[in-house]
């Protein structure tokens, strides 16, 4: 399978990076929202959020978090944006799972969705939905049965 992250884990691409251990690498957006958007992904391809195994997103978790801190640190950033794209409906590109970090400036563009409102009873009929789906297999308590 060719797959662009994996030749930058195998080093068989080119990249920025910020960042490596056993299992996780960092490296630069090549079309940043801003300048120091930066990319976490796993060596191990996986396509996307649901498909990591849990011993590995909790890495990769955690060394969002500590890049993050730096990287809104050194570029003197207001704030940042964690976001993960799952399927193309939400924009993803690269089938290889990946964390964005996104430093943002006070009066950086704007970044928001047109929300939406819910009509009476609707916001409820949509939360019944997900918990009548989370009770049936058993994980609305957060735990397994
Ligand atoms: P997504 O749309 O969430 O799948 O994000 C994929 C990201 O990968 C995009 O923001 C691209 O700009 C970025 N990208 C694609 N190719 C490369 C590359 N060779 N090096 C660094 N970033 C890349
Ligand atoms: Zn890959």
């Amino acid at each position: 399978m060719d797959c662009i992250f994996c030749n930058i884990v195998n080093k068989k691409g080119n990249a920025e990076i910020l960042f490596e251990n056993e299992h996780v690498i960092s490296f630069l957006d090549i079309r940043p929202v801003n300048f120091g958007h930066a990319l976490v992904i796993p060596k191990i391809h996986y396509e996307n959020f649901l498909s990591v195994p849990h011993d590995q997103l909790n890495e990769l978790i955690d060394t969002t978090q500590y890049l993050s801190k730096y990287i809104k640190e050194g570029l003197n950033a207001d704030g940042f944006n964690i976001i993960v794209n799952n399927g193309a409906a939400a924009g993803q590109t690269i089938y290889h799972f990946h964390f964005h970090i996104i430093p943002r400036f006070e009066k950086d563009f704007n970044f928001k969705p047109n929300f939406k409102i819910y009509s009476h009873g609707k916001m409820k009929e949509y939360a019944d939905i997900i918990r009548d789906i989370l009770k049936k297999e058993g994980q609305n308590n957060g735990t397994k049965n």
